[in-house]
C-alpha cells in the first residue's frame, strides 16, 4: 500500500496577504516539489469521472512527474485552453474523488497543473497548432468570458472565423471582474487570453450586444452564434434599507474593484450569502481597509454552496485566516439607516427545521433581535442571466429552465436554430471549469451543424467524455463519504 504523503504546498503569511491584492494565498510547487507530488499518481483515471471538461489528469500528472511540464500543458489544451487560471481556481472536484485520498491525500492536481502552466510565458513555445486555412464559416460569440473564450480558441484553430463581442473594457468575464486577484493575478489572465485570441480572434470590447449591435443583425452576419452571457444581473435582497448609499451587490463590488477603483468600505463590513462571492467580496473588503467583516448565511455551514467540496473548505479556511467572521443561521431583516447611510444590520438567528431530504429550512426566531454596527454592506446573493438583448421576438423564440438557465440539446444548441449556448447561463454548476466543458460541447456542435465535419482537424478538436463518462455527483459523494 502507497503511503507517503501529500508535498505540501507552502502559503504566505494571512496577515501579509491581506494588506495588498498583489500576495497570491498559495505560494507554487518548486521542480522538485511538483515531480514529487506527481510521482505519486498511480494512473487510475478515476479523478476524470469528476472533470467536467474529461482531462487526461493522469496523463499530465505523470508528464510533470517525469520532469516533462511542456507535455502537462499540451495535455491540457487538448480541452482547456487555461492551464494556469484553472490550476489556481479550478473547484478541483477531481482531488475529491481521487483514489489516494486516504493513502497520504489525494494528488494535489490543481498545484501541479499551475506549476507546468507558469513554467511557460508564451505557450506557442509547447503548442505546436496545425497550419489551417480558412474552411468559409463565420462564428459570432456574445461574452468573453471562459466560456465565450474557449469556443473562440476551439473554433478558430479548425480555421473558422471566430469574432468575439464583449460588452465590457476587458476580456475574461468573472474569471477577471469578479474573481479577486489575489486569486487570480491579472498578467496570468493576459497570458492566456492572449493566446487565445493571437489564434486570428476578432475582438469588440465595449460592445454589449442589444445595445450598440442588435442581435438580430449578429444572426445575419454569421452562420452560427454562440452565447456565453454569464450571469451578470443582480439578485438583490430587497430588505427594508436597502435604498441606502452604502450597500451593493458584490458582482459590482468585485468589478469595480478588479477595475482599479478604491471603494471606501469603512471599518465594519457586513456580505451577505455564503458561496464563493460572499468569501471573496469579504476577502477583498479586507484588503481595502475593513477591520471587521461579518459574513452572514441564513443556513448552516454544511450548507453553504459548493459544499461538500475540499475546494469550500480550503476556501473557508483561507477566509477564517484573513479574520473574515462567519455568522451562521441567521436572517438580516432590516437595514436601519441615519440619513442616507445604513449604520446597524438587525438580524434575527435561525431555527434549522429539516425537510424530508433537502437541506433543513431556515426559520426565524423573532423573539430576539441581534444586530451589528456596520459601514457597508455587501448582497453576495446570487445573479441571473440577463436575456435583454435578444429582443421580443427572439426572447420568445428562447427555452429556459424555470430557473432561467437557457435549455440546450446534447450539441449545445438552443431553440433558436444556429444559437449555441453555455457556461454560466446554461448549467447548474456555475463554475470555470463547466463553462469551458459547455464551450467544447458546442464547439462539435456548431462543427457539425456547420456541415464542415469532413474539413476539421480531428488532432485539435476537444475530447468530451474521454474512458469514464462525467458524472457530476460522483466527486460530492466521495467527499461527503470521507467527512464522516
Ligand atoms: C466572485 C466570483 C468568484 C468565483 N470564483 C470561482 C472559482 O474560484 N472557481 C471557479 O471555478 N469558478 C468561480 N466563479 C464562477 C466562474 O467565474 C463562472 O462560472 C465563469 O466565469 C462562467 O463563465 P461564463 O463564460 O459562462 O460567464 P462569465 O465569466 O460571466 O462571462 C460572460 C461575459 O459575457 C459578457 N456579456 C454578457 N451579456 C453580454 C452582451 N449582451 N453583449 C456582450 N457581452 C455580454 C459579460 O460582460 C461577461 O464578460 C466565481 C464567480 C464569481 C462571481
Ligand atoms: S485518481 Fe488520483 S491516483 Fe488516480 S489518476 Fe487521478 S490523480 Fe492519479
Amino acid at each position: 500500500m502507497l503511503k507517503f504523503e501529500r508535498v505540501k504546498i507552502k502559503s504566505e503569511d494571512p496577515e501579509d496577504r491581506v494588506k495588498t491584492f498583489d500576495i497570491e494565498p498559495v505560494i507554487g510547487y518548486t521542480d522538485n516539489e511538483a515531480y514529487a507530488e506527481g510521482s505519486r499518481c498511480i494512473g487510475c483515471n478515476i479523478c476524470t469521472q469528476a472533470c467536467p471538461a474529461s482531462l487526461d489528469i493522469g496523463g499530465y500528472v505523470n508528464s510533470t512527474a517525469v520532469h516533462d511540464p511542456g507535455q502537462t500543458v499540451k495535455i491540457v489544451f487538448e480541452n482547456l485552453p487555461f492551464p494556469a487560471i484553472i490550476g489556481r481556481v479550478c473547484t478541483h472536484l477531481c482531488e475529491d474523488i481521487c483514489v489516494l485520498y486516504d493513502t497520504g491525500g489525494p494528488i494535489a492536481i490543481r498545484h501541479i497543473k499551475r506549476y507546468a502552466a507558469d513554467k511557460f510565458q508564451d505557450y506557442s513555445e509547447v503548442i505546436h497548432l496545425p497550419k489551417k486555412k480558412f474552411i468559409g464559416k463565420t462564428v459570432a460569440i456574445i461574452g468573453g468570458g471562459p466560456s465565450g473564450l474557449s469556443a473562440a480558441y476551439y473554433l478558430s484553430i479548425q480555421g473558422v472565423k471566430v469574432t468575439l463581442y464583449e460588452a465590457l473594457p476587458v476580456l475574461g468575464g468573472f474569471m477577471r471582474v469578479g474573481i479577486p486577484k489575489y486569486r487570480l493575478p491579472h498578467d496570468v489572465i493576459e497570458k492566456e487570453v492572449g493566446f487565445i485570441t493571437s489564434q486570428g480572434v476578432d475582438v469588440y470590447l465595449n460592445t454589449k450586444i442589444g445595445q450598440d449591435v442588435q442581435f438580430e443583425e449578429i444572426l445575419k452576419s454569421y452562420d452560427a452564434v454562440y452565447l456565453g452571457i454569464g450571469n451578470h444581473k443582480p439578485r438583490m435582497t430587497g430588505t427594508p434599507g436597502s435604498d441606502a448609499q452604502n450597500i451593493m451587490h458584490a458582482t459590482e463590488f468585485l468589478r469595480r474593484t478588479s477595475l482599479g477603483e478604491n471603494i471606501n468600505v469603512g471599518k465594519n463590513v457586513v456580505v451577505i450569502g455564503g458561496g464563493f462571492t460572499a468569501n471573496d467580496a469579504s476577502r477583498t473588503s479586507i484588503r481595502l481597509g475593513a477591520e471587521n467583516v461579518y459574513i452572514m448565511y441564513r443556513r448552516r455551514d454544511v450548507d453553504r454552496p459548493g459544499y461538500p467540496s475540499m475546494n469550500a473548505d480550503e476556501e473557508m479556511e483561507e477566509t477564517m485566516e484573513e479574520k473574515v467572521t462567519y455568522v451562521w443561521e441567521v436572517t438580516p431583516f432590516e437595514y436601519a439607516k441615519e440619513g442616507d447611510r445604513i449604520v446597524e444590520v438587525k438580524y434575527w438567528q435561525n431555527d434549522m427545521v429539516p425537510e424530508g431530504r433537502g437541506r433543513a429550512k431556515p426559520v426565524p426566531k423573532k423573539d430576539k433581535i441581534l444586530s451589528v454596527n456596520v459601514d457597508f454592506v455587501i448582497e453576495a446573493t446570487g445573479q441571473e442571466s440577463d436575456y435583454s438583448f435578444l429582443g421580443d421576438q427572439y426572447m420568445r423564440m428562447l427555452k429556459l429552465t424555470p430557473q432561467g438557465q437557457t435549455i440546450t440539446d446534447q450539441n449545445g444548441m438552443t431553440s433558436i436554430p444556429g444559437v449555441f449556448s453555455g457556461g454560466d447561463s446554461t448549467n447548474f454548476s456555475r463554475d470555470l471549469i463547466s463553462a469551458v466543458r459547455d464551450a467544447d460541447t458546442a464547439v462539435l456542435g456548431i462543427l457539425k451543424y456547420l456541415n464542415v465535419m469532413d474539413q476539421v482537424n480531428e488532432e485539435v478538436l476537444p475530447f468530451l467524455d474521454r474512458w469514464k463518462k462525467f458524472s457530476p455527483m460522483s466527486a460530492k459523494m466521495a467527499y461527503a463519504e470521507r467527512q464522516k
